[in-house]
C-alpha cells in the first residue's frame, strides 16, 4: 500500500536582514564631551577663565579679574551660569548629570578603570587564584585611583587657590595651612567617592537630580521606552548597561535616569541584528514624540513652545548684558573724597587750603599711572609728592593730598570745581565733581 503523502511545509518564515550599525552611539558622544569636559576642567583655573582666588579675594572669569568690591557682576555671572544650568533642564532634562557633570564623568572613569583592570589581571595571571588575582586588581586599582584623587583634589583645590601657590604647598606636604588641609580633605573625599559611592552619590546625595521633577515639563526631552507591536524580546541588555541600575522600560519619570541614553544604544544594537529598530529613544515630553528628520531645525532645538522662546531669549540678551558689563568695566579705578575733619586751612603764606583723599585700584595686568588736575578752581595748587602717581597690576593706593588756592574774586564759602584723573593705559579722564571751602570773600 502505498503510503500517504507528507503534507507540504509551509515556507520557511524570512529572518529579516540586520539592519546597519548606527554611524555613532550615544555612548561614543558622551565619552567624546566628557573628554572635552575633563580637559576644560584642568585648563579652566590654570588659564583665568573661570576661579574664584579666596586668599586674594579676586574672581577670574572669561580673562576679566574681578575684584570682590565687584559684587554686583560677580553675583549676576554666577546667577547666569545657574539660570544657564536650569534652564538647560527644562528644555533636554538631565543633559548636564549625563554628559557634563564631573561627578558623573569620574564615577564611570572609575568604574571603567576597575573593570579594565580586572581583565587585565585575569588575563595576564590565569595561573593565579581567584581570591589572589581579586586582591591584586583591588591594590592596583586602590593605587591608581589614589593618584588620580590626588590630581583631582589639586585641580579642584586650584579653583580657590592659585596653582602655582598650591603646588608649592603640595611638594611640602604643607598639612598646617587652609590650602594644605583643603587639598588632603577633598583627596580623600574623592578616593571615597570614586570607591564607595560612584552613580550612588547622584541618587543619595545631590539635590539637583531631585529638581529635576520640578524644571520638566510637558516637552522637555527624555529617554522613552516605546512598544506598540510587543516586539521587546525580554534580553534586559538595557537594564544591564543602566550604571543607575534601572528598568527604563517601568517609565521614563525615574528619578534615578539621567537621560545617558546608554539604554538606547544597547536595545538598538540588540534590535538591528534582528533588522527592528530601537524600542528606547530620545523622545520629546510625556508623550514621548519623535521627530522626522525633515522636522524644522527649532523644534530640534527643542524650542517647542513660547516659553522656550522666552527662556532663550533672556539667555541671550543676559549673556549680552553680561559681557558689556565684562568689557565695561574700568581697569584701574579711582575714588576720590574730600576729607572734612577741618572745613579748611588757612597756610602761613595765606593760601586756603583742602585736604582730598584718593583710592586707586589697578585691577588690569599693565602698570599704569594716573595723573590728577583740578579745574574750575582759580589757581588752585594740587599739592602731590608725586602727580602722576604709579600703581602695579593689583596694587591699591590711598593716599590724601591738598589743594591750595587765593582767595579769589566772586569766592562763596562753598566754590565747586571738578578734579579730573587721567589714566595713561585706559586713555581715559574721569572728572569727579567736589566742593572747596574757603572764607567768603571780604565785600
Ligand atoms: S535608564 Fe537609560 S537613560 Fe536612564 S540612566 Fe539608565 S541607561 Fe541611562
Ligand atoms: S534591550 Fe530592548 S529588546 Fe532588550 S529588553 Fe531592553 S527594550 Fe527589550
Amino acid at each position: 500500500m502505498a503510503s500517504a503523502a507528507a503534507p507540504p511545509r509551509p515556507p520557511a518564515k524570512q529572518r529579516p536582514a540586520p539592519l546597519p550599525p548606527p554611524r555613532f552611539t550615544y555612548h561614543q558622544i558622551r565619552k567624546a564631551i566628557h573628554l572635552v569636559c575633563f580637559l576644560i576642567f584642568v585648563a579652566l583655573p590654570f588659564t583665568d577663565l573661570m576661579r574664584v582666588d579666596i586668599p586674594n579675594q579676586r574672581f577670574y572669569f572669561l580673562g576679566s579679574e574681578l575684584w570682590i568690591n565687584e559684587f554686583g557682576i560677580i553675583f549676576f555671572t554666577m546667577m547666569f551660569l545657574l539660570f544657564a544650568v536650569v534652564a538647560t533642564s527644562m528644555l533636554y532634562g538631565r543633559m548636564y548629570c549625563s554628559y557634563l557633570c564631573p561627578q558623573m564623568i569620574f564615577s564611570e572613569w572609575s568604574l571603567a578603570v576597575e573593570n579594565w583592570l580586572v581583565r587585565k589581571i585575569n588575563k595576564k595571571l590565569p595561573k593565579w587564584p581567584v581570591q589572589r588575582k581579586r586582591i591584586a586588581s583591588r591594590a592596583c586599582f586602590y593605587m591608581v585611583l589614589a593618584l588620580a584623587s590626588i590630581f583631582l583634589a589639586f585641580v579642584f583645590t586650584s579653583y580657590f587657590v592659585e596653582p602655582r601657590d598650591l603646588l608649592r604647598r603640595l611638594l611640602a606636604f604643607d598639612m598646617h595651612t587652609a590650602g594644605g588641609i583643603t587639598g588632603a580633605i577633598v583627596t580623600l573625599v574623592a578616593f571615597l567617592d570614586f570607591t564607595l559611592l560612584r552613580q550612588r552619590f547622584c541618587t543619595a546625595v545631590c539635590p539637583y537630580g531631585y529638581l529635576q521633577g520640578m524644571l520638566g515639563d510637558d516637552n522637555t526631552l527624555l529617554v522613552h521606552y516605546r512598544d506598540d507591536n510587543n516586539a521587546c524580546i525580554e534580553c534586559k541588555k538595557c537594564v544591564r548597561v543602566c550604571h543607575m541600575e534601572i528598568d527604563i522600560r517601568e517609565s521614563p519619570f525615574q528619578i534615578e535616569c539621567i537621560h545617558c541614553g546608554e539604554c538606547v544604544d544597547a536595545c538598538q544594537d540588540v534590535l538591528r541584528r534582528l533588522g527592528r529598530k530601537t524600542l528606547i529613544h530620545y523622545a520629546w515630553g510625556a508623550k514621548g514624540e519623535l521627530l522626522e528628520a525633515k522636522a524644522p531645525w527649532y523644534l530640534k532645538f527643542g524650542l517647542r513652545d513660547p516659553k522656550r522662546v522666552a527662556i532663550m531669549l533672556v539667555i541671550f540678551f543676559y549673556a549680552c548684558g553680561l559681557y558689556a558689563a565684562l568689557t565695561m568695566r574700568r581697569q584701574v579705578l579711582v575714588q576720590v573724597s574730600p576729607v572734612r575733619t577741618e572745613l579748611y586751612k588757612v597756610d602761613s603764606a595765606g593760601l586756603i587750603r583742602n585736604r582730598f583723599r584718593v583710592k586707586i585700584a589697578n585691577r588690569g595686568k599693565q602698570r599704569s599711572q594716573v595723573k590728577f588736575e583740578p579745574t574750575r578752581l582759580p589757581d588752585a595748587q594740587l599739592l602731590l609728592d608725586r602727580n602722576p602717581i604709579v600703581v602695579d597690576p593689583g596694587q591699591v593706593i590711598e593716599t590724601e593730598f591738598d589743594i591750595a588756592v587765593k582767595q579769589f574774586r566772586g569766592s562763596e564759602l562753598v566754590n565747586h570745581f571738578a578734579l579730573l584723573a587721567s589714566t595713561d593705559t585706559e586713555k581715559k579722564t574721569d572728572s569727579f565733581d567736589q566742593t572747596f571751602l574757603m572764607p567768603p570773600e571780604k565785600k
